[in-house]
């Protein structure tokens, strides 16, 4: 049984290695090629955009892929609505991982805001030096702000337009939480800004941000398609997927 992984997170990858050599399971793993140096997963990986919904649904019939999981970042929404658009016109199964969202602690200074615009609106409330850890996309949506100072950390460098005033951070997680007590400190951070990933690897962040006492604005994630089956953990995922090989071919699970 052929099978896509939808990847560019560390589910993505933890998933295809925890399936990779599983009997009767292929395991390919797509990657939208934005950063130059990709971690990349066990297996076959292929590399860039499909061309939208339609052509996404081509792809699929033509490597005969049986079962799409979409690991992808919870904030890729677009591939996430073309996945669901696709596998319901083929009639493949399609499962999302998706780790938990972040929940705000005693001692938070947390405003949750729908979206990038939003976040840009909010934030002249909240001080002039911004540590905006939103990854390389959506940084344009601050780029009319010409009071703030931003330090805007992502893994290479945004496309588009920056706001006048920054400094660019290029730094892969995961931080250690001394490392981010000591930045919001050396930058003199007002507020931070940032999406709810969730996750462990960034979230050393948020620790130094309720340390330090400074307001958080952080930015909700996009709904999930109507109809799609999600799961929190890449065991989870794992088992769906075993399970839908027993499903396609009750002989391998003798
Ligand atoms: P997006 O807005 O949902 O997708 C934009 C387009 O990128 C899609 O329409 C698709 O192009 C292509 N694409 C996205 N993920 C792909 C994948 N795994 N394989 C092949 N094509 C893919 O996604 P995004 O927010 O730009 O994120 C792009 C990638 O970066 C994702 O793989 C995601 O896991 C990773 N990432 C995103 C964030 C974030 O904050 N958004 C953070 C960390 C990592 P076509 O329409 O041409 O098929």
């Amino acid at each position: 049984m052929r099978v896509l992984i939808l990847g560019g997170s560390r589910e993505a990858r933890e998933l295809a290695h925890a399936t990779a050599g599983e009997r009767g399971l292929e395991i390919v793993s797509s990657l939208a090629g934005r950063v130059r140096d990709p971690h990349l997963p066990v297996g076959q990986v292929r590399i860039g955009g499909f061309g939208g919904a339609d052509a996404l649904r081509d792809w699929l019939a033509a490597e005969d892929i049986a079962a799409v999981v979409n690991a992808t970042h919870p904030f890729a929404a677009r591939i996430g609505a073309n996945t669901a658009v696709a596998t319901a016109a083929l009639g493949i199964p399609l499962l999302r991982v998706l780790r938990p969202a972040w929940s705000e602690q005693p001692g938070d200074r947390w405003i949750r805001v729908a979206d990038l615009d939003a976040a840009a609106r909010t934030l002249s409330e909240f001080g002039d030096r911004v540590f905006l850890t939103i990854g390389r996309q959506g940084v344009g949506a601050f780029a009319a702000l010409s009071r703030q100072w931003f330090l805007i950390r992502a893994i290479d460098p945004p496309d588009g337009a920056l706001p006048p005033h920054h400094e660019l951070l290029l730094a892969r997680g995961p931080f250690a939480l001394e490392d981010e007590i000591a930045l919001l400190s050396e930058y003199r951070v007002d507020v931070v800004v940032t999406k709810d990933s969730g996750g462990d690897q960034t979230e050393a962040k948020l620790v130094a941000a309720r340390a330090a006492g400074l307001p958080v604005i952080v930015i909700d994630r996009p709904a999930l398609p109507p109809g799609v089956t999600a799961v929190d953990t890449v065991e989870q995922a794992r088992d769906w997927l075993l399970r839908m090989v027993v499903h396609s071919d009750p002989e391998s699970a003798r």
